[in-house]
């Protein structure tokens, strides 16, 4: 679509000295007091000085401290060793610098953030960034926009997690989610993406018991009307998450 906004990333103030650069690939830089914390690494290392100009056009020469990847994916650390290089930031996801569920807190003057170990809903790795003081919740990979976001298999226990960990997430009662891709959100949207999910496994689980072919499910289960807005929902999410969910009841991994 050549029409996608986010083709072109913007940089949003979602709080007082916490900006967030929105593009398919989202990243934050959030002002500690004398100290920057950053939250993602992008996948493109030729963005570093685009980034960084940002980040001075903005913080001013407020050095950055900290890295903080959600998970140690490509797309998330492109920019780890440019912030290392540059500033002797300490950079931390949980292949690096693993942390216990209590998770890390990193405190200034002015905004602390605390890092929290969510794992397994996206890699083993996965943690999320909360920022009390401005109610916003970084949830990296966890929340994609309608899609599931298991790298192994969709199983009951892995449901059950998945389900239990947007519990956790919504509980924070967070004004402000930042996935990891695409545009920012609330908690509405990941109550809605929990109901989206019970929605296919128990209406695919009945029509697989019907009898039904994979096309008939299709029809049976369209994507949402009020989710046609979605990032890229129906250019492909929802297909791929159906998929996923008639393959795993097909196979007796997953039941309603
Ligand atoms: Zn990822």
């Amino acid at each position: 679509m050549a029409s996608d906004p986010l083709e072109r990333p913007d940089v949003v103030e979602v709080a007082g000295g916490v900006y967030v650069r929105v593009a398919v690939d989202n990243m934050a830089w959030i002002d500690l007091g004398g100290a920057a914390l950053i939250v993602e690494a992008l996948e493109q290392a030729h963005l570093a000085d685009e980034v960084a100009g940002a980040i001075a056009s903005t913080l001013g020469d407020t050095p950055v401290k900290y890295v903080l990847n959600t998970h140690p994916h490509g797309d998330h650390t492109a920019l780890n060793g440019f912030f290392r290089q540059r500033y002797g930031a300490e950079i931390i996801n949980q292949r690096v610098a693993p942390m216990g569920p209590e998770g890390r807190w990193f405190e200034g003057p002015r905004r602390r953030a605390q890092m929290l170990p969510m794992p397994d809903c996206h890699t083993p790795y996965d943690c999320v960034v909360w920022l009390p003081d401005a109610r916003a919740l970084f949830v990296g990979d966890v929340f994609g926009w309608g899609l599931i976001p298991l790298s192994r298999e969709l199983t009951d226990a892995a449901a059950q997690l998945l389900i239990e960990t947007h519990e956790r997430l919504i509980a924070f009662q967070p004004e402000v989610v930042v996935p990891g891709h695409g545009p920012l959100c609330g908690a509405a949207e990941l109550l809605r993406w929990v109901e989206y999910f019970q929605w296919l496994r128990e209406g695919v689980a009945r029509a697989v018991e019907a009898g039904k072919s994979d096309k008939q499910i299709a029809a049976e289960l369209p994507p949402p009307q009020d989710m046609h807005g979605w990032w890229r929902f129906l250019l492909w999410k929802h297909e791929d998450s159906l998929g996923k969910v008639v393959r795993a009841i097909r196979s007796g991994a997953l039941s309603a």
